[in-house]
């Protein structure tokens, strides 16, 4: 059978992602994970730039665990993440809109489960 196109996802801009870790913790203490399960992963990636400076960046990953949520997005409320990152740089919403503006703008990723 054919797998169902996803709808639904993340959109995250990690240009503005500070590293807080919140949309981590938010997760696990939502879906109360045991310890070493994680919607979502925050990678941090160290560069050596062309002057000698070091430059960092931090990606969050949602993983597999990651169900979007959909005890709050049925309510009309968003995720636990997107609500908890105060960088304001996670938006939840239609893979139609949130490819719309991934074509804006680079460091954004869009993630669909
Ligand atoms: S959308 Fe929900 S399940 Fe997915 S990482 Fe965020 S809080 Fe966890
Ligand atoms: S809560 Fe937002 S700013 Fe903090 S690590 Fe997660 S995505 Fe980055």
């Amino acid at each position: 059978m054919k797998k169902k196109k996803p709808e639904f996802g993340l959109l995250i801009d990690y240009e503005y992602c500070t590293g807080c870790h919140s949309c981590e913790v938010s997760c696990a203490q939502e879906y109360k994970h045991k310890v070493g399960i994680r919607g979502i992963k925050v990678f941090e990636v160290e560069q050596k730039l062309p002057d000698g400076s070091m430059y960092l960046t931090y990606f969050p990953f949602p993983t597999e665990a990651c169900i979007l949520c959909p005890h709050l997005t049925k309510e009309g409320l968003e995720p636990a993440c997107v609500k908890h990152c105060m960088a304001n740089c996670m938006k939840y919403g239609s893979v139609k809109e949130l490819s719309k503006e991934l074509r804006r703008k680079s460091r954004m990723v869009l993630w669909v489960p």
